[in-house]
């Protein structure tokens, strides 16, 4: 049997087939700059040592600034959904209310507020029993913290925080947190509904010294004035760029929160700054537009 003879044409007798155009070579997409990053390179070329300076300058006035822990964690969390919104001394009320409406023999805690807080501290005392206050009857439970303002929003937060925590780690404890990375402790307890960037960064900071920045409305007008935020940064905005910021001295975090809070307080008040007390006057853009 003669072998089956290929009908296809041999290599050479093909027609060459037309060179195919050439692909433009694809344009790269610049990866969009992450914001914060950005502004820290730009004070850091336009401003040298701004933040530094600052920090430097206000603890020779107040003093340099230690960290010790404040409080329990739980207590923490559920003092500082306390203070949105109010004055940190209406909070304190409301604490030592919870304190004695739902009794725990759990041992006595010892705040440690520092210069940052804005009230007297709380008395020495047991925490909360926090499944009591988890199942108390909503209306009891705002009546109960009332000093702290608009309890009808506080007490439903306080219980939905109690249940996630009680939920996802089977008791009431946040010890866990320090555990964690810092980012992503922050972004388990903002899965929490209503809790922000600023109170999650304040229980990381204060209970684990995670260097995690909050940015209150003191802490935002006086960075905001010496020219160590954009003036138009939005608040949430705020607790990222100061990230970039002290991504080298991360160390630095608990006193740039609690020197820059106490200034706002003490000095640098919304109305009427006491510019002439000020010891960062000669690099503030608010007396000087054009300071270094
Ligand atoms: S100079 Fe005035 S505005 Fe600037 S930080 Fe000091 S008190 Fe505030």
């Amino acid at each position: 049997m003669s072998p089956t003879r290929s009908t296809r044409p041999s290599a050479a007798s093909r027609p060459k087939a037309s060179p195919r155009p050439k692909a433009k070579p694809k344009k790269r997409k610049r990866a969009k700059p992450n914001p914060s990053i950005a502004w820290a390179r730009r004070l850091a070329r336009y401003r040298p040592g701004l933040l530094g300076d600052t920090l430097d300058r206000l603890s020779e006035l107040y003093g340099a600034q230690v960290w010790q822990r404040r409080l329990d964690p739980t207590s923490e969390l559920i003092l500082t959904i306390l203070t949105q919104s109010t004055a940190d001394i209406n909070a304190e009320k409301a604490f030592v209310a919870l304190r004695a409406a739902y009794p725990s023999d759990l041992a006595p805690e010892h705040h440690e507020p520092g210069v940052g807080w804005g009230g007297d501290g709380l008395p020495d005392g047991a925490p909360p029993d926090w499944t009591a206050v988890e199942a108390a009857p909503l209306a009891e439970l705002m009546s109960v913290i009332r000093p702290a303002g608009i309890a009808t929003q506080k007490a439903p937060r306080i219980q939905a925080t109690l249940r996630k925590i009680r939920e996802e780690r089977g008791d009431h404890s946040l010890e866990f947190l320090g555990e964690m990375a810092p980012l992503a402790a922050r972004d388990w307890l903002t899965s929490i509904p209503g809790i922000g960037k600023k109170t999650a960064s304040v229980l990381l900071l204060f209970c684990f010294d995670q260097p995690l920045m909050p940015v209150d409305r003191h802490v935002e007008r006086v960075s905001k004035r010496i020219g160590l935020l954009p003036a138009k940064a939005p608040a949430d905005r705020a607790h990222d760029h100061f990230l970039a910021m002290l991504a080298d001295t991360p160390e630095r975090t608990y006193e740039t929160h609690v020197l820059l809070i106490h200034h706002g307080r003490a000095i640098c008040q919304a109305r009427g700054p006491k510019h002439e007390l000020c010891p960062i006057r000669d690099r503030c853009r608010f007396v000087d537009p054009k300071a270094p």
